[in-house]
């Protein structure tokens, strides 16, 4: 991660007439409709819609956490659907850091065990695994709570050790789905706050949200509509900081750490 223009040739996420269907016969779904959609290096994208628009389907393809039904999906340029399922779960794991609404966390684990597990899956040895975990805690503002179980937590601060695990193995595409769904308007601006420390860091996040003032946080924002790209609007440059809607109230408002 050198330059921000760097990788600009090459998306990181490129989706082409991407079709998702549940089901067969009379009971198929048809999730996604033809989705074309490319991210590139850098970008900080809030996806938008209603629920049931296809949002975390299309999350779970970029994720590779599922397939499409047609279509084409190229991750960093590798076509995710010609893989074996060990290099896909090994790509998985190493491009991207996912965070969603219900935190996931393990609960009986500390908050430095469950960051260190996605080390743990990337074969990252125990000493450099502890003092990876402990920087990805100390970038969330948590490293002094690295011992507690995310039950002694509040839902802000499960949700930033959630944002510790998925950016501890250095991942270049953040997906979030809903992640502050769960959480009331302070920690809601903390782990805004965070992504965009992320993204400025050169980072690419894709954020999934119906909430217009979590988008406003994004520096584009795509809309999606039965399954299908009905807008996509740039609110700021790849390059450079991504906006701060009302920052001063927030920032006011936010821990301090
Ligand atoms: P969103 O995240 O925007 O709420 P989803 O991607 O979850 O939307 O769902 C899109 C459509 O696909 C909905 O009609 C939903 O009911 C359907 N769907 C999602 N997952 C499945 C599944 N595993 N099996 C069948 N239908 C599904
Ligand atoms: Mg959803």
């Amino acid at each position: 991660m050198t330059s921000v223009t760097e990788g600009a040739e090459q998306p990181v996420i490129r989706l082409w007439r991407l079709t998702k269907t549940y089901g067969e016969g009379e009971a198929a779904v048809q999730a996604l409709r033809g989705v074309t959609l490319s991210v590139y290096r850098g970008d900080y994208v809030a996806i938008m819609g209603a629920s049931g628009s296809g949002k975390s389907t299309l999350m779970s393809i970029v994720g590779c956490l599922d397939v499409q039904t047609t279509g084409r999906y190229l991750l960093d340029g590798i076509d995710v659907e010609m893989l074996y399922e060990d290099e896909l779960s090994d790509i998985r794991n190493r491009k991207i850091g996912f965070v969603f609404q219900s935190f996931n966390l393990l609960p009986g684990s500390s908050a430095l065990q469950n960051v260190e597990l996605p080390l743990t899956y990337a074969k990252v040895r125990s000493g450099e695994r502890r003092a990876r975990a402990l920087a990805a805690l100390q970038a969330v503002g948590l490293d002094k709570r690295a011992s507690h179980r995310p039950a002694m937590m509040s839902g802000g601060e499960r949700q930033r050790v959630a944002v510790a695990r998925a950016i501890a193995v250095d991942p270049s595409l953040i997906l979030a789905d809903e992640p502050t769904g769960n959480l009331d308007s302070v920690a809601t601006a903390d782990v805004l706050g965070i992504f965009a420390e992320l993204n400025r860091q050169g980072r690419t996040i894709v954020l999934i949200t119906h909430e217009s003032d979590v988008a406003q946080h994004a520096k584009r924002v795509v809309r999606v509509r039965d399954g299908q790209l009905v807008e996509d609007t740039r609110l700021a440059p790849i390059v450079g900081p991504p906006p701060m809607p009302g920052l001063a109230g927030h920032e006011l408002a936010s821990v301090p750490r």
